[in-house]
């Protein structure tokens, strides 16, 4: 093997060099730069919203946006077992009681049908999450949450540039979010934004964001929020970046069907769906799910891919199983077998930006010989 293919690697070779440089000549490299309120509204704009919040990264937003809708203790929130901690993180550091739905067996996405029956007199939001490529299946919710009178925090981190029923993602919450993590479509670096319509919200949102200063009384506080601004460096990387998206969301769809074409008639592994109803998958990352007949799990199979020059990752552990979780007396009691069997028999091949076509041939031929 000649060198190791690493699970991600960002593609920066647009104006990223020269928006960088523009920082540093002029001495603007805090959050007071022009960049980020430019970033702010290009990117809000693609995703169809009035306004845009960048921060330092997709848990802050997160943090946030929970905050901002005034979520707390005696709240409960639905959303999905099978997600990043960030999302039930936020959720319980505001004091909220964080109530779990187990995922799709299909999409990986959260099961919309099993929402309604989670719903109590004390449920006040859902948060959606979009998994791995596919958006959540929103409309139910939408519905939902209109019924019940609930919010909506989306959390798109994962869905740059993808829609549902030809809406852009990010354009379905009360609050929606996004991460600019060097794995993600666009990237800051590190980074993140929220999105919404509501200039009051907004206004939270951004005085959250910055410690909560006040305009008047600058260090008097009535709130606590945190330093979770972005800088003028990582808003000038994310401008370069955004006027890409297409091409970069168009790049992953490409790579994700020529791995659907590499391992076309392979067994023992379930792909990911390439199209639903309502969108196509943008592979955000290229996940390979185990059949049980297969002798080893996802740890198993890293291992063979790692010795082979393959970086992998697994999927996501899923929230009911999070020690943390369980030392606080969380989730006590949950049972979700579908996330609890894709955290044991699911992992991601390589799938960054940088990816080329040699290198997939190179994975897919590694995963064929493990699985052989
Ligand atoms: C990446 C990610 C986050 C967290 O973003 P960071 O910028 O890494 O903090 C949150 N939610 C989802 C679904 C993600 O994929």
């Amino acid at each position: 093997m000649s060198s190791f293919i690493p699970v991600n690697e960002p593609l920066l070779n647009g104006n990223e060099k020269k928006y960088l440089m523009e920082c540093i000549d002029t001495g603007w490299i805090s959050s007071e730069g022009p960049f980020v309120p430019l970033f702010e509204e290009k990117f809000s704009g693609r995703v169809e919203r009035e306004h845009g919040i960048a921060v330092a990264n997709g848990s802050g937003a997160l943090d946030i946006a929970v905050q901002a809708l005034g979520l707390g203790p005696g709240d409960e929130v639905i959303l999905p077992a099978f997600t990043i901690i960030s999302c039930a993180a936020a959720v319980v550091r505001a004091g909220a009681h964080p109530v779990l739905v187990d995922a799709d067996p299909l999409t990986w996405n959260m099961d919309v049908s099993q929402v309604a029956e989670k719903i109590t007199p004390r449920t006040r939001a859902i948060m959606m999450v979009h998994i791995y490529g596919l958006p959540v299946d929103m409309a139910p919710l939408l519905e939902l949450a209109g019924r019940h009178g609930l919010k909506i925090i989306e959390d798109a981190a994962e869905m740059h540039g993808q829609t549902y029923n030809g809406r852009p993602c990010g354009s379905f919450g009360d609050i929606s979010t996004f991460s600019f993590y060097p794995n993600k479509h666009i990237t800051t670096g590190e980074g993140g934004m929220l999105v919404c319509n509501d200039s009051n919200l907004a206004e939270r949102c951004r005085s959250l964001r910055n410690l909560c200063f006040q305009a008047n009384k600058r260090f008097v506080h009535e709130e606590l929020g945190w330093n979770y601004r972005m800088t003028n460096l990582q808003a000038a990387m994310g401008l370069a970046q955004l006027e890409r998206l297409d091409e970069f969301v168009m790049r992953k769809r490409v790579m994700g069907n020529r791995y659907n074409e590499l391992f076309r008639g392979v067994s023992h592994v379930q792909l990911p769906v390439a199209r639903t109803g309502f969108a196509e998958s943008i592979y955000w990352v290229y996940g390979l799910l185990l059949d049980n007949d297969v002798t080893f799990d996802a740890e198993g199979m890293m291992k063979r891919l790692g010795a082979r020059g393959i970086g992998t990752r697994p999927f996501f552990w899923p929230m009911h199983e999070q020690p943390v979780f369980r030392k606080m007396g969380l989730f006590t009691g949950d049972v979700h077998p579908v996330a609890e069997r894709l955290a044991r028999r699911g992992l991601y091949l390589p799938s960054g930006m940088a990816l080329t076509e040699r290198q997939m041939e190179i994975v897919a031929a590694a995963v064929h010989e493990v699985l052989a």
